[in-house]
């Protein structure tokens, strides 16, 4: 069999774990198996939909993750008459009719149907009205489901699953705008595409038999279906679109690298054996449905985060300064052209687990210029200013006299810094505050090196006129 496997997000905001997870499953089945993949743009639903910004975020994101779509993106909204022409031919075979109940008429049932514990469900009340030629009077077009018998189907993850005919609504196939909705277009789409497998959440599994009968009474061939597990939170509830760390956009602001976060989601449901790392070609070669847990599944952050941090650390440091770079510039940051970034993601990637830390914590290594906190001065017990001025002035003489500008050689003249020990304890302190603004850095001989000779003059240069006032 020709696999053939789909994506098929309603853009209707940002694109989340859940939805990547399901791209990146679909894609993965399809890659394993040789087959394609096809990206589809479920928009029809005009009002929550129509954001061009939202559209270009999926196809944005699936490029930076490297899911790679073989057909597509198709955009359901281009796709209207051919929906249009099967629900012609439907309501010519009484395979769906026209309801033109209002909307009172429909809250009411319902309340009804709650006040005596009934599952809420459309009654069938126009379903024998034969023809309204009355384009004034709103209506919708509905799928006429089988009133008996069940629907089973296996899925691939879960085993057979059934529902009853009798609890299935009359599914709205047409709204009164014109619209076409998702169940029926989904459908439509998934045999015209011959997708062959619909891989997709476990919040879909109640639309399957809905779907599955309106497949069968066009005499469509059906497809397979696997639903992945439900994503929870930190408290045990389902990860909700409003938390932001569920929305992709977090990833990339925050410094994620995309190994990480595919490393993550692959293991977010999926396993093999007790591996931890994985990159996409090997999963590809590995991937298998039936290695799929189907049940529900913690987020936790501090996972990714471990993954990050090993990326960080392992991926070719290269490749990690292209990613910073691009990475600063998505962020507007501007660096003096002299900054020795090779050197400063060397010494800080170890200490930081995503790129915005790196940002954060070490803006003293790329700035021009640090402000000092003057409070921290009140410290420091300085029973003789001028030892210390005097300190400062000759490391300074001895590093603007130095030809040559290493790690070993700035450490040789920290060396040479003539005080007791106590003294030469608050002089490194006070050397320290005086480059970074902070309490605590890397070693000041690297950390001096990364900030380059000319910056770090000058900032000795202030401090020393700072303790002189
Ligand atoms: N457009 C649906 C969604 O975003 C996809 C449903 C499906 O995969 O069939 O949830």
């Amino acid at each position: 069999m020709n696999i053939i496997t789909r994506f098929s997000p309603s853009p209707t905001g940002y694109l989340h774990i859940g939805s990547v997870r399901t791209a990146l499953y679909s894609w993965l089945f399809a890659r394993s198996k040789n087959g394609k993949f096809i990206l589809r743009i479920e928009d029809t639903d005009v009002v929550r939909s129509n954001k061009q910004h939202y559209k270009q975020h999926i196809l944005d994101s699936m490029t930076w993750l490297g899911i790679n779509w073989d057909y597509g993106p198709y955009y359901q909204t281009n796709r209207l008459s051919r929906y249009y022409s099967i629900i012609d031919y439907m309501l010519k075979n009484n395979i769906a009719y026209k309801c033109f109940c209002t909307e009172n008429r429909l809250k009411v049932l319902r309340q009804s149907q709650l006040i005596n514990k009934i599952k809420p469900k459309y009654d069938g009340h126009c379903r024998n009205i034969r023809y309204i030629n009355n384009s004034s009077i709103n209506y919708v077009i509905r799928f006429r489901n089988p009133d008996n018998g069940c629907v089973i189907f296996k899925d691939l993850i879960r085993g057979e699953i059934s529902f009853n005919n009798n609890e299935i609504d009359d599914l709205i196939i047409l709204r009164t705008n014109n619209i076409p909705t998702y169940n029926f277009c989904s459908v439509i789409d998934d045999y015209d595409m011959g997708i062959t497998h619909v891989i997709r959440g476990a919040e879909h599994i109640n639309n399957t038999p809905r779907q599955i009968n309106i497949l069968k009474s066009l005499d469509m061939n059906l497809p397979n279906y696997a639903h992945l597990s439900i994503l929870l939170d930190n408290n045990g509830k389902k990860l909700s679109k409003r938390n932001k760390s569920n929305n992709i956009m977090y990833y990339y602001n925050n410094g994620i690298l995309k190994e990480a976060l595919l490393n993550y989601i692959i293991k977010l449901g999926w396993s093999y054996g007790n591996k931890e790392i994985f990159n996409l070609k090997e999963v590809i070669n590995l991937f298998n449905l039936n290695k799929i847990n189907k049940a529900p599944i913690k987020f936790d952050i501090n996972k990714l985060l471990w993954y990050n941090k090993y990326y960080m650390n392992n991926l070719s440091i290269n490749y990690i300064v292209n990613n910073f770079i691009n990475y600063t510039k998505f962020l507007n940051l501007s660096f003096d052209k002299n900054t020795k970034i090779k050197d400063l993601l060397k010494l800080t990637i170890s200490r930081c687990s995503t790129m915005k830390e790196i940002i954060d914590n070490y803006q003293y290594l790329y700035s021009n210029k640090v402000n000092l906190n003057l409070n921290y001065l009140n410290n420091f017990n300085i029973k003789d200013k001028l030892i210390f001025i005097n300190a400062f002035e000759n490391f300074l003489l001895n590093l603007k006299r130095s030809d040559s500008w290493s790690v070993y050689k700035i450490q040789n003249i920290l060396d040479q810094v003539l005080l007791n020990k106590e003294n030469k304890n608050i002089f490194y302190q006070l050397l320290r505050f005086s480059v970074t603004n902070n309490y605590a850095s890397p070693p000041l001989s690297q950390i001096i090196y990364i900030i380059g000779k000319l910056n770090i003059i000058n900032r000795i240069k202030n401090f020393i006129e700072l303790i002189k006032k």
